[in-house]
């Protein structure tokens, strides 16, 4: 091979290989290793006996090269420099040198995922709940705030009583209203009612027997049925309860709080129903209150 010839083939070589390189933006370390190779590979090819200079002609070469590779190279180390950036970054803000982007998202939609998983679960146990509440509203027997036996429970045992043909024992159904309650809760706040609700509920629980029962009936409303005593001991019963509510003061927020009670009591009759039964006793309530509360009043025999 002439040199001349040579020398121009080279030159065309490096042009291409020049080229190539340069159009690529960003050339990888594998490519620049790649085009190094062709022109490695190409200079072997050269048959060195036909070369009137191989000196001359390698110096060509290995001068080329090293442009071409220096190009490669430093865009090479741009795009490391850049990854290397990326990992400082990655490090500064998570403090640890082992996570990378790529498992960093894969965490993040696992943790999404996750959670997605945890917020259905956590629906699923809230609607079982609010179900499992609402059925305990339901078929519960006790006042809330007082915890006192409801309405609910009332009915239920009135209904049982009367319902049987000729009860053994006397019975005994005292109605229970508190007075001026109203201006109680105007002048101390509705809180301090509450309190009073409890507080009377506390005292009838601790006075009666296991036995008798204390329902919430309304808003300040309570019934107490008393088992197994006559007329006397419940006139008793209630004379007590009624001097223990006027003698025991609730203090609240500093306050001294009198609050006192009326109340009817009457004698279940076997042709009662939970509403005759009832109706009787309010109507000796009704009573009390008229001859100036803070007291009792018994049913009379035909009625008041
Ligand atoms: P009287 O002596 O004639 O019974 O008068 P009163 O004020 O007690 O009766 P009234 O029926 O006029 O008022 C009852 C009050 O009870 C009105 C209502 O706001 C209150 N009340 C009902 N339920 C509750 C409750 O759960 N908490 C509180 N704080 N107040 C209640
Ligand atoms: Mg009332
Ligand atoms: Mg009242």
């Amino acid at each position: 091979m002439q040199k001349d010839k040579l020398k121009s083939l080279v030159t065309q070589m490096c042009k291409d290989l020049l080229e190539h390189i340069e159009q690529e933006k960003d050339p990888t370390k594998e490519q620049v290793i790649n085009y190094l190779q062709d022109a490695i590979d190409a200079i072997i090819s050269i048959d060195e006996s036909s070369l009137d200079s191989i000196k001359h002609t390698k110096e060509i070469f290995i001068n080329k090269y090293k442009e071409i590779a220096k190009k490669g190279l430093s865009s090479y180390k741009n795009t490391n420099a850049r990854f290397e950036n990326l990992r400082k970054m990655q490090v500064d803000v998570l403090q640890d040198p082992h996570i990378n982007l790529e498992s960093l998202t894969d965490k993040f939609s696992d943790i999404q995922n996750h959670m997605s998983d945890e917020v259905n679960k956590a629906n699923n146990i809230i609607s079982q709940l609010t179900k499992q509440v609402k059925t305990l509203e339901e078929t519960s027997k006790v006042d809330p705030l007082t915890k006192a036996f409801n309405r609910r429970a009332l009915n239920d045992y009135l209904n049982t009583i009367c319902s049987k043909q000729h009860l053994k024992y006397e019975l005994h159904l005292l109605m229970i209203d508190i007075d001026d309650f109203k201006k109680i809760n105007d002048r101390y706040g509705h809180l301090a009612g509450d309190k009073i609700l409890i507080f009377i509920t506390n005292i009838l629980k601790k006075t009666l027997r296991d036995g008798d029962k204390t329902f919430r009936y309304g808003g300040e409303e309570f019934i107490i049925i008393l088992n197994r005593i006559n007329k006397e001991q419940c006139v008793q019963i209630a004379s007590r309860i009624l001097k223990l509510i006027s003698e025991n003061k609730l203090i609240y927020k500093g306050e001294t709080i009198n609050v006192t009670i009326s109340m009817g009591t009457t004698k279940l009759k076997n042709t009662d129903t939970p509403d005759t039964l009832i109706s009787r006793a309010d109507k000796a309530l009704y009573k009390a209150k008229e001859n100036g509360k803070n007291q009792m009043c018994t049913e009379l025999e035909n009625g008041i």
